[in-house]
Formats: C-alpha cells, sequence, structure tokens
C-alpha cells in the first residue's frame, strides 16, 4: 500500500544457480536479470502504487488527498531515478 512501507526487505543475495563461464546467448532476459531483486519489487510497487492513485478531479482516487497526492509523486520519483 505505502510505498515507503516495509518492502524493502534485504534481498536474498542472488541465489540460485550462477555460472562463472561466459554466456553467449541469453535465453529469456527478465528484468531480475538486469536490476537486483530488491529493485523489481520496488519497480512492481511503485506501478501498482501509480495505477491506484490517479488524478480524480483534483483530489488523488484512492486516498482522497489533493493531487497529486504524497504516494503517487514517491511512485513516479521512484521509477523515474531509475
Ligand atoms: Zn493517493
Amino acid at each position: 500500500m505505502d510505498i515507503n512501507g516495509h518492502a524493502a526487505a534485504p534481498a536474498a543475495a542472488g541465489g540460485a544457480t550462477h555460472r562463472s563461464e561466459p554466456n553467449m546467448e541469453t535465453p529469456t532476459p527478465r528484468p531480475a536479470d538486469f536490476f537486483p531483486l530488491e529493485v523489481v519489487h520496488l519497480l512492481g510497487t511503485a506501478r501498482r502504487v501509480i495505477d491506484k492513485h490517479v488524478d480524480d478531479c483534483g483530489c488523488c482516487a484512492d486516498c482522497g488527498s489533493s493531487w497529486p497526492c504524497q504516494h503517487a509523486q514517491l511512485a513516479e520519483f521512484t521509477l523515474a531515478t531509475l
């Protein structure tokens, strides 16, 4: 719900299978291959916040604050920095 919530848990650093040999072909690239897992989570959270907190005649449709509400601003800021 809140972008400043407790979503920023420490990522379980990579884990999974990690090959040290160079790989010429990358099968099915995913966001997690390019960004740290916590950044991927942050992107998802920001997208959900932006989807819910929209301009409704000068007020936020979700939290009712005057537009743009703090949630939307934070989410947009988060996406803009990536
Ligand atoms: Zn809002």
